[in-house]
């Protein structure tokens, strides 16, 4: 894309979302959930649903960082939501420290094992008061069950395992690490964040601050095991995953969900429900591998987003059948792509000349075509 301003540029608020600091959408105020550890117990998911029942329009999206977002909340009904919120212990102290929290973690992990104590240490360690001051963005994963599953998903410091199942800590965008155990773990993460805060200059992202070539302070010098596959719903040894088209869910999905047991979020847009050895038989989950809503990414989208120029969830549905088994699709209803930052095989973008559509990029990237509408775009793929 050109340094010019194109006259349908997504606007970029610079912050994000959450539930003490909501975002007035189209349909709305979006009410942005963290839930601490990455999961719900049942009673929380069950509250979580009446509140989005009660106070929003019952539609609750799971974002790419695995957070749940309540849409459709009336301004008149966020005091009794935020109520409902601490109640079920879903709230931080104050604002801050909910948009420091920006933690993911892998799903597959044990009660008692160290990505479960690495969470709630690093959890603790964002609430105090000298944590650095990181941009709104700047996110950290927690990436160590036997294999690394997160390297695909947006986090900017990782805690991952090397090849011979040690611990490292890895900026993102370096291929090493340095090594660390679960004691000097957070530390070592929290000083990684000290030192990124104070050399970041207008960088809000740690790999665009190394792609600079900026030099790393040092001790990174483990090389990374590779991420090779992405999980797909089904068994796992924790409980099963249960996909979710365009992340998005019902309060009813919700509280049936809850009956089955406690749900840890993914930025895949599957919840692992644990200990469950079936998948529930609700409304709205992906059971198959190969459904191919699950290889398509499609924002809010019009009319619930103000800055949406197409409703891209019909849209991605009209598509899905005709897209090939191995492509990925991203549907964006403006440039600023929110659904996937990253480079998908297609891209539609809407725009206010029509459909562009992109190969092998992000929703801002220049088109190979554009000016189609929804009818010619299905046989442009
Ligand atoms: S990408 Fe989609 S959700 Fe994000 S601002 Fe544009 S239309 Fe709205």
């Amino acid at each position: 894309m050109t340094d010019a301003a194109r006259p349908d540029d997504p606007l970029i608020k610079g912050w994000c979302p959450g539930a003490l600091r909501p975002m007035l959408s189209g349909d709305g105020l979006v009410v942005r959930v963290r839930p601490f550890g990455g999961r719900l117990r049942r009673a929380q998911a069950d509250g979580l649903a009446s509140l989005a029942a009660a106070h929003g329009n019952g539609l609750i999206d799971l974002s790419s960082r695995g957070n749940l977002q309540l849409r459709g909340v009336r301004e008149d009904s966020f005091e009794a939501l935020i109520e409902g919120l601490h109640g079920l212990r879903l709230l931080d102290a104050n604002a801050e420290v909910e948009g420091r929290r920006n933690i993911l973690t892998t799903p597959f992990w044990s009660v008692g094992d160290e990505t479960e104590y690495l969470t709630a240490a690093l959890t603790d360690a964002l609430a105090q008061e000298d944590a650095p001051n990181l941009p709104a963005k700047f996110g950290f994963a927690v990436d160590t069950g036997d294999r690394p599953v997160l390297q695909r998903a947006s986090a900017d410091i990782r805690l991952e395992r090397e090849a011979q199942g040690g611990l490292i800590l890895r900026p993102d965008g370096a291929a090493l690490g340095k090594q660390v155990d679960v004691h000097t773990a957070i530390g070592e993460a929290m000083q990684l964040a000290h030192w990124f805060a104070a050399n970041r200059g207008t960088h809000k992202r740690m790999a665009k601050l190394l792609a600079t070539g900026q030099s790393l302070p040092t001790g990174f010098t483990r090389s990374m095991q590779e991420q090779t596959n992405t999980p797909t719903p089904g068994l796992s040894e924790q409980g099963v995953l249960a996909g979710l088209a365009f992340g998005q869910l019902t309060a009813q999905t919700l509280a049936g969900l809850a009956k089955h047991g406690a749900l840890r979020m993914t930025p895949w847009r599957m919840v692992l429900i644990e200990g469950a050895q079936d998948m529930p038989q609700l409304p709205g989950l992906i059971a198959a591998q190969d459904d191919p809503l699950l290889r398509i990414a499609a924002c809010t989208g019009a009319p619930g987003c103000p800055q949406a120029l197409i409703e891209t969830r019909a849209l991605a549905r009209a598509l899905a059948p005709l897209l090939p088994a191995w492509q990925t699709l991203h549907v964006s209803g403006c440039a600023k792509g929110c659904a996937h930052p990253n480079p998908a095989a297609l891209t539609i973008t809407g725009t206010a000349q029509g459909l562009s559509l992109i190969h092998n990029g992000r929703a801002s990237d220049d088109p190979a075509q554009t000016g189609h509408s929804p009818h010619s775009i299905l046989k442009a793929i």
